[in-house]
């Protein structure tokens, strides 16, 4: 996996520049300190952490007044990681465990890179020795399971899907869940679809293809994905998935094309769950684990 670091300097780095040229200029006017706010927003921190960043730094320069960068840069690096969390479990669960394999529920709105995710995650698992199986369960779209498909043949791992349009998504995760049994692998992982639009009917689904899953075997994670791109909306969909499913972790993509990486922090607040791993592009090796102290980093610069 790349390095978060690195990838994401381009794009967040411009938010730390813009606060650290505001607050290395000495004393500093309400106007100034507005900009401080509306940069803050503007990379979708959300306004809670906002105020309390900006209330952060206005005590830290009345009572000291430095005009030195590298304090400056000092302050911004210690309250954005604490708004980060860095005491948040991040760590994902994907390992057989009790002569089982680890079991994963990837869901989101279409359109926000889960299938991607899936097959990024696949890769990473390989590549850590680990055997996987992938279940196609967005029935719904026709190219959803081929484009699953390509994901394993890519990386090497086996598939499970129906080549029926519009088959039970719940039958195609209990096969896949099965195949993991029979095939004594680490880790399935269960693509599903994502039609926000009929709210009930996905919340249904989601619920009855859990129940169905666990049947067999418990669920170990279930990974909400968000795009980075989408900022308030992305929060109102992820409440309505946090309502039908347990969401023990957010991937949030496309990272790589957006200056909006204060979202990390109102996704959290909202879900009260960690981001986990991050996407970074639309490559096999575009998938990193999330690293408070790397990100905040990366954005102060
Ligand atoms: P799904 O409908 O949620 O399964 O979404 P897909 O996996 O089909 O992805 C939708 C589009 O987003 C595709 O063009 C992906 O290549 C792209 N995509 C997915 N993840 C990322 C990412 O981290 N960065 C960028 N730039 N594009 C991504």
């Amino acid at each position: 996996m790349r390095s978060l670091r690195s990838r994401l300097a381009r794009s967040n780095g411009a938010i730390g520049k813009g606060l650290l040229a505001l607050l290395s200029q000495g004393s500093l006017t309400e106007e100034d300190w507005e900009d401080v706010e509306d940069t803050l927003l503007a990379a979708d921190l959300g306004m809670e952490p906002t105020t309390e960043l900006v209330d952060s730094l206005r005590e830290r320069v009345s009572v000291d007044g430095t005009t030195d960068p590298e304090v400056a840069k000092d302050w911004l690096y210690q309250d954005l990681l604490k708004l980060v969390d860095p005491t948040m479990d991040r760590g994902l669960a994907a390992s057989r465990v009790d002569g089982r394999p680890a079991c994963i529920l990837v869901v989101g709105v279409n359109g926000t890179g889960k299938t991607t995710t899936v097959g990024k995650l696949a890769r990473v698992l390989v590549a850590n020795d680990r055997d996987v199986v992938l279940g196609a369960a967005d029935t719904f779209r026709a190219a959803a399971a081929d484009q699953l498909e390509t994901w394993g043949a890519r990386v090497g791992v086996p598939t499970i899907r129906s080549d029926r349009d519009g088959a039970d998504p719940a039958a195609v995760a209990f096969d896949a869940v099965k195949a993991g049994h029979e095939m004594e692998s680490d880790a399935v992982i269960v693509d599903t679809a994502g039609r926000l639009h009929n709210k009930v009917g996905l919340m249904d689904e989601l619920a009855k293809v859990k129940r169905v899953i666990e049947k067999q075997n418990p669920i170990d994670e279930v990974l909400l994905v968000l795009d980075a791109t989408t900022g308030q909306n992305g929060l109102a969909q992820a409440k309505v998935f946090a309502e039908a499913v347990n969401i023990t972790g957010v991937v949030l993509t496309k990272l790589d094309g957006t200056a909006k990486g204060g979202i990390v922090v109102a996704v959290q607040r909202t879900l009260d769950v960690p981001v986990k791993l991050v996407g970074l592009g639309e490559g096999p090796d575009d998938l990193a684990p999330f690293v408070p102290e790397a990100f905040v980093d990366a954005i102060v610069g």
